[in-house]
């Protein structure tokens, strides 16, 4: 393995992105660029763009493209993401950010865009049952919680249920989802950025079908 890379990671709420991009920003030595976990954090900083973005994601709204661009220049114009790359979680999330995010990552552009499938019956059973770190977003599960009473293995912070993953909130960001987000699979197919793996059986096997098809990747361009 050779460590950098430059991924995209797209999928349905409750795909296993979260999880997934975790493994593969460890596997290739890259930050794991979540928007999400970003806009949590400007939230409970309570700084201007948190204060905006709090109700809209509590409702399962879209934050405005212009304010989540601007956050993700920021970020990916650092020493360490520029360097080496990035896995970027939840963004772009519209054609519009897409566009942005070209000139963002513009020379060096994304090696791959992965779009992880989850029928939608499965993503809304596992919504239902997950529980996230306020402190720093590892995920459980009702079925798979941290060890010692919704207290976070990883950093010891509390395990709670998310304030976007009520019934109502699941079903307007899987709408939104459907309306927004789903078109950019066609304008990545176009760009031959795509690859679509299943992302159902053990987050193992899932992560080793991601990297296979970097690896495919990787032969396919060294071959062109
Ligand atoms: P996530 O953790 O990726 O499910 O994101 C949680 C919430 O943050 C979403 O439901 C949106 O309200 C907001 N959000 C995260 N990323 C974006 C994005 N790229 N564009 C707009 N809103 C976003």
């Amino acid at each position: 393995m050779i460590p950098g890379v430059r991924l995209v990671v797209l999928g349905k709420q409750g795909a296993g992105k979260g999880t997934q991009c975790v493994r593969l920003s460890h596997h290739y030595v890259v930050p794991h660029v979540s928007t999400g976990d970003m806009l949590r954090g400007e939230v409970k900083a309570k700084t201007p763009l948190g204060v905006r973005a709090e109700s809209l994601m509590d409702q399962g709204e879209l934050i405005p493209d212009e304010m989540v661009m601007e956050m993700v220049q920021v970020r990916l114009s650092e020493r360490d993401t520029r360097g080496r790359g990035f896995v970027l979680d939840g963004c772009p999330r519209t054609i519009a950010q897409a566009k942005d995010l070209d000139e963002i990552v513009h020379p060096f552009g994304l090696e791959l865009v992965v779009d992880l499938n989850v029928p939608t019956d499965l993503v809304l059973k596992r919504l239902a049952s997950r529980r996230v770190c306020v402190d720093c977003g590892a995920n459980y599960s009702t079925a798979a919680p941290p060890m010692v009473n919704w207290t976070c293995d990883v950093c010891g912070g509390e395990v709670i249920q998310r304030e976007d993953d009520t019934e109502e909130a699941i079903r307007r960001r899987l709408d939104l989802y459907e309306a927004e987000t789903a078109p950019l699979i066609t304008w990545y197919i176009e760009r031959d950025l795509l690859v679509t793996i299943a992302g159902t059986g053990s987050p193992d096997a899932v992560t080793r079908r991601v990297v296979g098809a970097i690896d495919v990747r990787r032969q396919k361009m060294r071959l062109a």
